[in-house]
């Protein structure tokens, strides 16, 4: 059916105004001990710690905290423990360049270079709360509705739709930029708390070092110059290792571990073959009394796209505030763009089906111009030849698959992991970064809530690791391809759509909606629709069991013409005309190529599409 192939790509339309056993590592063993700041070094240090604190050739650093990763997660992070600690030493690693700064126009004037993400109010909360959010919404761009073309209207026919009803507008930055800000907070409030040092690697030696009072792991320095866009690593996530100059390495030893260190996943893949070592050890018996071991479940991803990026600039008359979207009705082509400043430049991004002859690089300009007039000839007028041909010549990039780490967040008393190295998700609904800002206020809690650091590790990934594994379950069933798709996202927002319509105090809004709800956790919101689902299909049943009876008896009554049972008449006749209705009102959704985004669109829930 034309339909399951159209409503895979929409759901890009609905992209949000936009993560105990002892190990050493035997390479990370044998190689040699370096001086951090020789003359040769590759290290980028933006807080340098004094000449005093510099460890000696063969020397282990200690330190309180050690951060993996300086992407939004890892630097919130810092930040965190810099302010509930402010006695302590947080150091911080990553393997790229620093970020660039979130004021050089140079840089951000290239707005297809870095894909956009958009805080909602999880993310937007986390960062007030670490009372970072002031300097990120300084050079955000709020989105404030969207405007989209569904695959039946012409160019002239976009529905343009302003959300008048939310508590935050949705903030979009390119995540570096949010880097960048986060990175500038810390240079300029906590350069004496936090040493951060870029170009280095993080590889864990061992979780129980020292009779379990620190964790133990080596610092490579890393050949990787330049900073890339991540998504432009590629599907890799897992992948990504291997990229550093291990040669030269030195210990650092600390009483608390935190990887952020994204879909890469150092700390979690060692996590993991600790567990797995461990479990193979035991007999039967004792397996049934272990505790699980800890894996990172990796989906297969059965729907996969690509994206190239496109720089655009909007007509003096379109607002410069919206999220602009459309699709094609076979499902091949999916756009939406969001604004990269307050200019009127956006950076769309282009969504095609994998093995498409326009998901590659070096593709023919001529050619592409031709799909784009044909597809979505409203955004192909707004581009030049040149940016067509640099869209058609660029290579493609890959969108993460569905990850999440579990049972526990946590090896041992001193280690955790979280951010996107926790639950990786597809961009579509824009949990992402916004659940890794959120995880950070959640370890600030467990800390706050306990008395020590192993009894916080603990604590944060009992109230963390249901929630990622809840949040990469949701998230996953949005996006499952054809017939399965329509059972597990099109069928519930239908349903979703009528009952919460009909009975709103019984039924929740849809899933989406949900999910960008505050105070509702993620494991809170399954919860919910499960209770949902069986409410609508006991009504539905119910209805259809009333009426089936009724009917049968109004059948006898005219059958025999005689006043028989007028109430059991009423019942009948009532649930008839309701699943009448029902059926009437469904009808719509049935036809052939309708998307997601085409269900919320008609459906015109004011809770809906973020
Ligand atoms: C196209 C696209 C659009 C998106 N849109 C949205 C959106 O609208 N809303 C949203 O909320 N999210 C969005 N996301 C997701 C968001 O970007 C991620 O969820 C977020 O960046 C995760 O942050 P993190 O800090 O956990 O990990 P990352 O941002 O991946 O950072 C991890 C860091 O760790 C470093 N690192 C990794 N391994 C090591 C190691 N061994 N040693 C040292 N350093 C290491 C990496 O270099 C990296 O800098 C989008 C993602 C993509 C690809």
């Amino acid at each position: 059916m034309a339909y399951f192939r159209t409503r895979i790509v929409s759901v890009l339309m609905l992209l949000p105004l936009a993560q105990c056993f002892s190990s050493i590592n035997p390479r990370a063993a044998a190689t040699s001990v370096g001086t951090k700041y020789s003359s040769t070094s590759q290290l980028h240090v933006i807080a340098q710690p004094s000449t005093e604190q510099l460890p000696s050739s063969k020397e282990h650093v200690k330190t309180d905290s050690l951060v993996v990763g300086a992407g939004p997660a890892g630097l919130l992070t810092a930040i965190m423990l810099a302010k509930k600690f402010p006695d302590q030493k947080v150091m911080v690693f990553d393997r790229l360049d620093p970020p660039p700064s979130p004021t050089d126009e140079d840089i951000w004037s290239d707005v297809a270079r870095f894909y956009l993400i958009g805080l909602g109010s999880r993310g937007q909360n986390a960062l007030r709360h670490f009372g970072v959010w002031d300097e990120v919404e300084a050079v955000a761009t709020a989105v404030v509705g969207r405007k989209d073309w569904s695959p039946e209207s012409g160019a002239e026919d976009g529905v343009e739709r302003i959300f008048t009803d939310r508590p935050c507008m949705t903030q979009v930055l390119p995540r570096d930029k949010l880097v960048g800000v986060l990175h500038k907070h810390i240079t300029d409030n906590y350069d004496d708390r936090i040493e951060l040092n870029y170009g280095y690697e993080i590889e864990p030696e061992d979780f129980e070092a020292e009779d379990n009072s620190a964790v133990r792991l080596s610092v490579s320095r890393c050949d990787v110059k330049v900073r890339k866009n991540p998504a432009e690593e590629g599907n890799a996530g897992d992948k990504e290792s291997g990229i550093c100059d291990v040669e030269d390495a030195y210990s650092v030893t600390a009483n608390l571990v935190i990887a952020a260190d994204g879909t890469s996943r150092t700390i979690a893949n060692e996590m993991e073959k600790n567990d797995q070592l461990a479990w193979e050890a035991l007999n039967t018996i004792q397996r049934l009394f272990a505790e699980k071991p800890f894996k990172v479940r990796r989906y297969e991803d059965d729907n996969r796209r690509v994206y190239k990026t496109v720089p655009m600039k909007i007509p003096a008359d379109w607002r410069p505030d919206l999220n602009f979207s459309a699709r094609t009705k076979d499902g091949r082509i999916n756009y939406d763009a969001l604004p990269a400043d307050r200019e009127g430049n956006y950076c769309g991004v282009l969504l095609v089906k994998e093995g498409d002859e326009f998901a590659a690089a070096d593709t023919d300009p001529i050619k592409f111009r031709a799909l784009l007039d044909e597809t979505l000839p409203q955004f192909s007028a707004l581009l030049d030849d040149e940016t067509v041909e640099g869209i058609a010549k660029k290579p493609v990039s890959y969108l993460p698959s569905f990850r999440y780490a579990g049972p526990r967040l946590n090896q041992g008393d001193r280690t955790l992991i979280l951010g996107d190295s926790a639950h990786t998700v597809k961009p579509y609904f824009g949990l992402g970064a916004n659940s890794a800002l959120e995880d950070v206020k959640i370890l600030e809690e467990a800390i706050n809530e306990t008395g020590s650091i192993p009894e916080a590790v603990h604590l944060f990934s009992k109230k963390r690791a249901k929630e990622s594994e809840s949040l990469v379950k949701i998230s996953r069933e949005l996006d499952r391809p054809g017939k399965l798709g329509f059972l597990t996202f099109i069928l519930p927002l239908i349903m979703d759509s009528i009952f919460h319509g009909m009975l709103p105090k019984l039924f929740a809004p849809n899933t989406i909606s949900m999910l960008q709800k505050e105070g509702i956790s993620f494991t809170g919101v399954r919860r919910r629709k499960r209770f949902d689902r069986l409410g609508q299909v006991a009504l539905i049943g119910t209805g259809v069991a009333v009426a089936t009876t009724a009917v049968k008896a109004l059948v006898k009554v005219v059958a025999r013409v005689s006043g028989k049972n007028s109430g059991t008449i009423v019942a009948g006749m009532s649930s008839f005309l309701a699943i009448a209705f029902l059926f009437k009102k469904m009808a719509f959704f049935f036809k052939g190529n309708i998307s997601p985004a085409d269900v919320l669109t008609r459906t015109n829930d004011k809770e809906d599409m973020k």
